[in-house]
Order: structure tokens, then C-alpha cells, then sequence
């Protein structure tokens, strides 16, 4: 059986990949399940215990660390955030096709575990736009949007160095590059699609 594939969509804050993300996901050919991360954060509006995330303290995060359980971890505006390795070895060594998806900064993590994972970063339209959108969506935490931003422009630095990017001003365009970047993938492996 070929191993599945690895898919890690990356890009700052607020650059509109949870949609990106959604559309993929919704994509019942595509096959593809994703990895819930940890993280110290806490919960925001609608979001579900393990559905968006798995909520949990920093001991439960350090003992996951110490034992060895993360793929990859990074620190993100006060909080941490990690991809459990179990979850990601056990679907794709049954087949599964596997998303992640990470603040830049992991990808190296995991590129050095899984050089053929595919790695996409999405770009916003432009820097006053990806702004704009951090300040509404952080309206009431003006800290932590300007915490985002600063952030933002460290990881657009980052997307040099990516061989796919994808600009977002348009999330069903992105949808379908990304989705086309997967087909093409996915048959050249030989795995479903
Ligand atoms: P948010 O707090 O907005 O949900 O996520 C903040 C950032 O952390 C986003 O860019 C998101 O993609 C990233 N992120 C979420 N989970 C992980 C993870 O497991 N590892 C890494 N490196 N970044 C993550």
C-alpha cells in the first residue's frame, strides 16, 4: 500500500487559510483528513475541543514535548502550538492522505521528517490588505493584532523560499490552484485523488 500524502498549507494570520482549509477539507475526492494541532490558546468563539484544536494546559503541552509526541511545535503570540506526530504516522502508513496546517515557521520541522510532503503558502493579496484584516478580526485585542502583523511580516519573508505559493484574493481561485497542485501530487504518487 503507498504511504498517503502529506499536504501542509501554510501562511500568516488571517491570510484566509481556515477557508482555504474548508474548501479542501469539503472536497470529498481529494481525501483528505486533518491533523488537529495542540494548543495553550485559548478557545475562541465557536471553536470546538477537538474539532479545531485539542485545548490543552502548558504541562499537558511541555509533557508532550518531553515525550516526543509533536511533529513539529511552534510559539505564537503568547500561546503554543503543535502537531501531534501519532496522529499524522498512523493515517499516512494506512494510506490517508494528511493536512497540516502551520504558521511558516513549522514547516522546516516537518519538511526535515517528510521531504515529499507537499507544502503550499498562501500570500495574501497585499500587506495593507492582510493589516486591514487582522485589525477586524483582532478588533478588540489591539496587543495581539499588532503582535499578528509584525509576525505577518516575518513569515511573507519566509515565502521566498516556498516552490508553491498561492496568492489569496479569492478563496475559490486559491481553492482551485491548491486543489490542482494536490491532483497532480497525488498521481504522481500514485495515491488517491
Ligand atoms: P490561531 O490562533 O489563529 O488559530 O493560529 C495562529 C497561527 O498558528 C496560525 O497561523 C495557524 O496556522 C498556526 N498553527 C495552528 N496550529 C499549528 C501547529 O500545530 N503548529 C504550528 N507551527 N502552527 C500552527
Amino acid at each position: 500500500m503507498n504511504k498517503g500524502l502529506l499536504f501542509v498549507l501554510t501562511g500568516a494570520s488571517s491570510v484566509g487559510k481556515k477557508d482555504i482549509r474548508d474548501r479542501l477539507l469539503g472536497d470529498e475526492q481529494l481525501h483528505l483528513n486533518y491533523s488537529i494541532s495542540m494548543t495553550t490558546r485559548p478557545k475562541r468563539g465557536e471553536e470546538v475541543d477537538g474539532r479545531d484544536y485539542y485545548f490543552v494546559n502548558h504541562e499537558a503541552f511541555a509533557q508532550a514535548l518531553r515525550n516526543r509526541e509533536l511533529l513539529e511545535y511552534t510559539e505564537f503570540d503568547g500561546y503554543y502550538y503543535g502537531t501531534p506526530k501519532h496522529q499524522v504516522d498512523f493515517l499516512l502508513n494506512s494510506g490517508k492522505n494528511v493536512m497540516v496546517e502551520v504558521e511558516a515557521q513549522g514547516v522546516g520541522q516537518i519538511k526535515l521528517q517528510y521531504p515529499d510532503a507537499l507544502c503550499v503558502f498562501v500570500e495574501p493579496e497585499s500587506m495593507e490588505e492582510l493589516e486591514k484584516q487582522i485589525m477586524l478580526r483582532y478588533r478588540d485585542d489591539a496587543a495581539s493584532a499588532q503582535r499578528r502583523i509584525s509576525k505577518a511580516l516575518v513569515e511573507l519573508e519566509l515565502s521566498s523560499l516556498f516552490r508553491h505559493t498561492v496568492k489569496n484574493t479569492d478563496v475559490d481561485a486559491a481553492y482551485e490552484e491548491i486543489r490542482r497542485l494536490l491532483d497532480e501530487h497525488m498521481r504522481e504518487r500514485g495515491n488517491k485523488a
